[in-house]
């Protein structure tokens, strides 16, 4: 049989004003951050988030790391966050000898259980982060209503959710803090970059300072002050102007980006539903009071096994597909820096062993979605097979 060209997991989107807008900052020589650029890219996520202030960063992992110093957090602190999640979203507060501590994850949703939260608070509890995994968002309301029964801040991990809302109010502007990736594998990007929102008026001063170096050279600049100094700790956290003028032209065009990812993601979602009813193949879930923002498609496969036999199976008809998320809370560095709520996170490790994700990016022809889904339904599980005769 003729195979077809091998369908790419993820191609970055290209913006049409991109090049044009990243030589014009260069020639312009302003080259530092803070330029035109990043003012126009800061411009269209506040308007995408709603957030109070949008600091533009060099990546999520730099947005959480300034984070945790806005946060105070010392060592002993106890930062309670989902075990499925990406390193830096604990990384960042190890960092500061925080300890995250691991809560399992919803079995639909695979957001932090809002039922599991409680438990893990305790006197030493200084945070709490919310990842809208997939751009899917958590239950919200629940996590708000614990944070302040305990006055504890709650911080967005939304690197999946730009554009993503819960009961219409968009993801980003839920918490105290929220932070954004803009790196080539998210829906919009500037190849690397992040943003850091800040929806307490108070905190904005630091964060702008910690951002630049622990200095207030904004304040500088701004002519509040007559010289610049060392007044906090920081670090090097503002994103370049060439990678904001990027940014700028990607952001342009999120709408366009989000109604192609949506037309992906909905055509796998009606043209895998019987098969996977058939073949006890859980898919994504998204509870009605929710917008999600199509970051990525995921199965659930009944066993481990099927897995293994999946990816094969879609690799010869040509498709790239990979696994998600190994769990932090097993991990070594989990183990080392972290600790994980008695009863552990069974469902975490449960599906991090069973998902895969399917290619989902705006350089997908409708043929190579047509690809996807026959080859994706032309596969029987263990059990489906063990089951005939
Ligand atoms: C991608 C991602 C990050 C890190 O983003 P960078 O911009 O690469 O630092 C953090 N958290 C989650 C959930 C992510 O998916």
């Amino acid at each position: 049989m003729t195979v077809a060209p091998t369908v790419p997991f993820h191609v970055p989107h290209t913006a049409r004003h991109q090049a044009e807008y990243m030589s014009s900052a260069l020639v312009s020589g302003d080259l530092d951050g803070n330029g035109d650029y990043s003012a126009r890219a800061s411009a269209l996520i506040q308007r995408i988030t709603g957030a109070g202030q949008v600091l533009l960063t060099p990546s999520c992992t730099a947005a959480l790391e300034i984070a945790a110093l806005l946060l105070d957090l010392a060592p002993g602190d106890e930062v309670v966050m989902p075990s499925f999640t990406f390193a830096p979203t604990a990384s960042a507060f190890a960092l500061r000898g925080a300890v995250p501590v691991f809560v399992d994850c919803h079995p639909e949703t695979l957001n932090l259980d809002e039922k599991a939260l409680e438990e893990a608070i305790t006197e030493r509890t200084r945070a709490i982060i919310a990842v809208h995994y997939a751009g899917v968002a958590c239950e919200m309301d629940e996590i708000m209503r614990i944070a302040e029964r305990h006055g504890i801040p709650v911080l967005e991990d939304n690197a999946h959710g730009l554009g993503a809302s819960y009961r219409d109010r968009p993801l980003g502007s839920i918490g105290r803090l929220a932070a954004q990736s803009f790196h080539a594998t998210k829906n919009v990007h500037s190849a690397k970059g992040g943003a850091l929102l800040v929806n307490d008026d108070g905190m904005v001063d630091r964060a702008t300072i910690i951002r630049d170096r622990g200095t207030n050279r904004h304040q500088y600049f701004l002519g509040q002050v007559d010289k610049y100094r060392w007044v906090d700790l920081g670090s090097s956290y503002i994103l370049p102007e060439l990678l904001a003028a990027l940014l700028a032209a990607q952001l342009e065009e999120h709408d366009a980006v989000q109604r192609q990812r949506r037309a992906v993601w909905y055509r796998y979602h009606e043209g895998l539903a019987e098969w996977a009813g058939d073949q006890r193949v859980q898919l994504p879930a998204v509870p009605a009071d929710r917008v999600h923002s199509a970051h990525l498609y995921h199965l659930v496969l009944p066993e481990p096994a099927d897995r293994a036999a999946f990816l094969n199976h879609l690799r010869a008809r040509g498709v790239t597909a990979t696994i998600h998320f190994v769990p932090l809370h097993n991990s070594p560095a989990g183990q080392r820096y972290g600790r994980t709520v008695p009863g552990g996170c069974p469902i975490t490790e449960h599906v991090a062993d069973r998902l895969v994700r399917l290619p989902l990016h705006t350089g997908l022809t409708p043929a190579q979605v047509e690809q996807v889904v026959d080859a994706v339904v032309s596969f029987r599980t263990s059990e489906s097979r063990g089951s005939q005769p």
